[in-house]
């Protein structure tokens, strides 16, 4: 093991390493290091047979298409299938084949000829921007895969081992992510990403103990046997078999008093805080009953959409969230439009490229060119909604003025959606909540996007962490001024983006006037504990502190 930069742990030998815990949960086991990218050798061998060059290339994408295809029929994971079925899809498309001959014919061996081929295709995607582009990361991992193959070297990607591990990569491309799951992959580490990117977003969507930009995590070493601490974003690297053993046993003692933990969030005094979750499809929705929350706070619709080439019909999306809607048992919904357009790009939104995506058309914005695919979604959504009388509320991302929040609210009351709202993720609305809540029923602050805007710091981005923390008093002050506005209107403002999901965070928004606190299934019994602990002047006294820009050590 070769660790730099590392401190020591007090009271312990083992070196630390600090990073940003994402999702809560202590982990101990033998680190497994993501696949490295193949490299072609700098000796490129002559090609002497080059039919049974393109033999060895086209059996060689063949079984890389199988085996993702296998992958798709194996996972259990939301979302999963239809990312590897559509990257088997890749390797199967035909002109690929004959680009790979096309390069052995003029005398590249195999795995130089899958380079070469790939380059071509890689070059066609960037060219086309948006979507197409984001297909890149996919491209190569086909050919890395298949190149690996050709040279016998060990495949890239999330490794397959005998016993669970803790995965270490630098980031991970969402080829990677779907393949994960928690019986193999105890905890995971990565050297880049931020507290809100979607590595993060999915680690806790599938409860896997987290901790994202860590830098000395470069130079943790395969088998090493680390210990990950996705809360305080600690690893601790060389720990004994004892001490691995140790914190194992107590993270599943953990785990099962969290299961047991139920019933409505409230402080110790009795002030009602609803805590809802965060979903991207069916599955996430029945996690509702599984964990007791009193709802889903979010639904981010687009998560069903990013694989598809043409827009969904009303009937599609009908059955989509029926099956959504079906799932919640009597409980509330929230269920924000599409937030496609800029870095989330639908290729049926006819999207321009952008110079700055994030300030781009994005969310609501995407409807002054497409209003067809916010009004079929609406339409969709009251369809669904009457078929299972599910009590669905409905709200638009990235709402920046009252003037789009009116033209929203009327759109989704005319189309028989009796609860609309708006969410709070740019300065402008926070500002403004009080205009907007004259048309607004409710208000759900996005605090992922609300701190990219109020700091200027790309969420994306693991080395601006200490902007985008959502303790910033900036970010505070706009919760506040928020919550406010909601309480003069006597209409609810939740919390959605991920500061929801802190326990030590928790109290401080309530006291900041927040109604309800939406989080992905892992973080809810955590928050209702630490809500439980304290009243509701704790919880004001406590905001006060945080507005000072005091937080706990
Ligand atoms: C947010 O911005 O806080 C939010 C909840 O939306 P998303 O993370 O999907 O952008
Ligand atoms: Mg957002």
């Amino acid at each position: 093991m070769t660790v730099t930069g590392k401190t020591p742990a007090a009271g312990a030998s083992a070196p630390e390493l600090q990073g940003i815990g994402v999702c809560p949960g202590r982990a101990a086991g033998p680190v497994a290091l993501m696949g490295p990218r193949p490299r072609l050798p700098a000796q490129r061998p002559e090609v002497t047979d080059p039919d049974a060059e393109a033999e060895a290339a086209l059996a060689a994408l063949s079984v890389t298409a199988d085996d993702l295809e296998r992958r798709a029929a194996a996972t259990t994971i939301p979302g999963a299938a239809e990312v590897l079925d559509a990257t088997a899809m890749i390797a199967r498309d035909p002109s690929l084949e004959e680009s790979i001959r096309s390069a052995i014919g003029k005398g590249e061996p195999a795995a130089w000829a899958v380079d070469v081929a790939f380059d071509g295709f890689r070059a066609l995607l960037l060219d086309l921007g948006g979507y197409m582009a984001e297909r890149v990361g996919d491209l190569d991992d086909v050919r890395d895969r298949t190149v690996a193959r050709l040279l016998g070297l060990p495949l890239p990607g999330v490794p397959e081992r005998d016993v669970p591990f803790i995965l270490v990569a630098d980031d991970l491309a969402p080829a990677d992510t779907v393949t994960l799951t928690p019986e193999r992959v105890l905890a995971l580490v990565t050297v880049r990403g931020g507290p809100t990117s979607h590595t993060a977003i999915l680690a806790r969507s599938l409860g896997i103990p987290a901790v994202v930009a860590c830098p000395d995590a470069a130079s943790l070493g395969e088998g090493d046997l680390i210990e990950v601490d996705g809360t305080t974003g600690r690893v601790r690297a060389g720990i004994g078999a004892h001490e691995a053993a140790a914190t194992n046993r107590d993270e599943r003692a953990r785990r099962a008093a969290r299961a047991a933990s139920r019933g409505p969030g409230q402080t110790a005094d009795g002030h009602p805080v609803a805590l809802l979750l965060n979903i991207g499809d069916a599955s996430g929705a029945a996690a509702v009953t599984k964990v007791d929350a009193e709802g889903v706070g979010l639904f981010r619709t687009e998560f069903l959409y990013l694989d598809r080439a043409d827009a969904p019909s009303i009937g599609e999306q009908v059955a989509l969230y029926t099956g959504v809607l079906g799932a919640m048992a009597g409980r509330k919904i929230v269920v924000r439009t599409l937030d496609a357009g800029a870095d989330k790009p639908l290729p049926f939104l006819e999207q321009d490229e952008e110079e700055n995506p994030a300030l781009g058309v994005r969310g609501l914005r995407t409807a002054r060119r497409s209003p067809d695919v916010l009004t079929d979604q609406l339409e969709a959504l009251a369809l669904a909604q009457q078929a299972t009388g599910a009590v669905v509320w409905v709200m638009a991302p990235m709402v920046a003025t009252a003037g789009e929040a009116k033209w929203f609210t009327d759109l989704a009351h005319e189309h028989g959606l009796p609860v609309a709202g708006v969410m709070v993720e740019i300065p402008a609305a926070a500002l403004r909540a009080r205009d907007i809540l004259e048309h607004a029923d409710f208000l759900s602050i996005g605090t992922n996007d609300l701190a990219q805007y109020t700091l200027a710091a790309d969420r994306m981005a693991g080395a601006l962490a200490d902007l985008l923390d959502p303790w910033q008093p900036a970010l505070l002050d706009l919760i506040r001024m928020t919550a406010e506005a909601g309480l003069a209107a006597g209409k609810s403002v939740g919390v959605c983006g991920e500061a929801a999901a802190s326990p030590s965070l928790a109290p401080v928004l309530v006291g900041l006037g927040v109604t309800s606190l939406s989080m992905s299934a892992s973080a809810i019994a955590d928050v209702r504990d630490a809500l439980a602990a304290v009243t509701l002047a704790e919880c004001r006294a406590l905001a006060t502190e945080a507005l000072a820009g005091r937080r706990p050590a």
